[in-house]
């Protein structure tokens, strides 16, 4: 949890203008040619830029002078880990958009709490992931002038209930926060220009949008039409805040997380110490000479795991998918992919319950998502810093059955459970 404000300030630092042109850009730019999702994004990423700054991320790289200030960016990362055999934490990766089940992990912390509240030998970490998400959210519509927030969701969303909670800790506070796919937002924002107010329909009456807060948007069918992608880009240029915006997106891609991985890089960009102690083995794929790469993966297929640039989870390869897919690439597709050392959790005994019923008594591993919330202004100052309980610990603790490889909770794969202080 000590790392959540530097993985706040390692994120602000590669996604603002200098850290996209001189960092986040290159880094990425192969991948986004081997992979078209993650090309949409750029070219998103480098129209914004280009409007805002009338000049392409290029250099000279020490500063760029918007038109209109941009407006601020809300980050709410969730940083996941696992503990290693050798016993310590290493990251599974960060994700910048739609960092779910913060809410519904706090209910499930109270009633764990509350079940070993007789047990003095049992001390259940508090999780205030609901408070800092709705605090994000009510001072990201503030900071950018007040309106609604407009929550980007999927159709059919299967985990509203963690949306709907934070709809309710806002609207405690006073910010109206409406859920809406993508499509209909399209219907409604008409022709935004570069800093100009978005609009939308609410009871009847057009507000202003304070925050676009992105729960949906990070996978290609999220997308169905060029209508929806220009719907990304009139949010993208509107005065509202964004949760992420494009360049908050782009960051939390797993190719730049392993262009941040070799030891030195982060403490160049942002002057941290220690932050690349967490990570597994990364290693890009595509370059001359990738083929020892590939041979480490082949020789070893158990310890290792192919990932393309996706999130949502069901993407990743493993074992004999991962060694096919390997072997059946070519350079340039290699490029959308990293490979990163599997990293293998302690083993545990428990039983994972679902709908009140048992559906697994054995073996289990756990992993931990750590939340942190930021609010960027474009001077680079986190608006979030002496915000009420912004210090303390957000999580999700995930448990699953042994040898399960996948980790959403939506999709039936893992469990939420909560940490226990030792
Ligand atoms: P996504 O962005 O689609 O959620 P992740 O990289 O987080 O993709 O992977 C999904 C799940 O796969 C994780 O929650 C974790 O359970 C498992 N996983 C991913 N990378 C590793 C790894 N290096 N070692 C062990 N398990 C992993
Ligand atoms: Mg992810």
């Amino acid at each position: 949890m000590t790392h959540k404000k530097s993985f706040n300030l390692l994120t602000q630092s590669i996604a603002n203008p200098v850290g996209y042109a001189g960092f986040l850009r290159p880094a990425i730019v192969e991948a986004a040619q081997a992979d078209p999702f993650t090309g949409r994004l750029l070219k998103i990423a480098d129209d914004v830029f280009q409007e805002r700054y009338s000049s392409p991320p290029h250099p000279p790289l020490h500063s760029y002078t918007p038109s209109i200030p941009p407006p601020p960016v809300l980050g709410i990362l969730r940083h996941d880990y696992m503990l290693h055999t050798d016993k310590t934490c290493k990251q599974v990766e960060v994700n910048t958009i739609a960092s779910s089940f913060g809410c519904l992990s706090t209910s499930v912390t109270s009633v764990h709490h509350a079940a070993y509240l007789s047990d003095p030998g049992c001390s259940v970490a508090p999780n205030k992931a609901l408070h800092q998400v709705s605090s994000g959210v009510c001072e990201a519509v503030r900071s950018s002038g007040g309106g609604v927030c407009v929550m980007v969701v999927q159709e059919g969303e299967k985990n509203s209930i963690d949306q709907n909670m934070i709809i309710v800790e806002c609207a405690k506070r006073g910010v109206k926060v409406v859920r809406m796919s993508m499509d209909v937002i399209g219907e409604q924002i008409g022709e935004v220009k570069m800093g100009e107010d978005a609009k939308v329909e609410v009871e009847g009456k057009m507000e202003r949008v304070g925050l676009f807060y992105f729960r949906a948007g990070y996978q290609p069918q999220d997308y169905k039409t060029e209508n929806d992608w220009n719907t990304r880009l009139l949010m993208e240029r509107s005065s509202a805040s964004k949760c992420p915006d494009v360049f908050y997106h782009l960051a939390g891609a797993k190719k730049v997380q392993q262009m941040l991985a070799p030891p030195g890089v982060v403490e160049g960009l942002c002057g941290l110490k220690g932050v690349d102690e967490l990570f597994a083995g990364l290693y890009g794929l595509g370059h001359e000479g990738d083929e020892d790469v590939i041979q480490m993966a082949l020789d070893n297929p158990m310890d290792y795991v192919l990932k393309p640039q996706r999130e949502g989870g069901g993407n990743n390869l493993y074992k004999d998918r991962m060694v096919a897919k390997l072997k059946e690439m070519t350079r340039e597709e290699r490029k959308g992919y990293i490979l990163m050392e599997l990293i293998k959790p302690p083993k545990f005994q428990n039983q994972l319950i679902r709908n009140g019923e048992v559906v697994h008594d054995g073996t289990c591993t756990l992993e931990v998502g750590v939340f942190g919330v930021s609010l960027y202004t474009a001077d680079g100052v986190d608006e979030m810093e002496g915000v009420e309980g912004m210090g303390e610990d957000a999580y999700i603790c995930r448990a699953k059955a042994e040898g399960v490889e996948e980790g959403g909770v939506a999709a039936g794969f893992a469990f939420l459970s909560s940490v226990q202080l030792v």
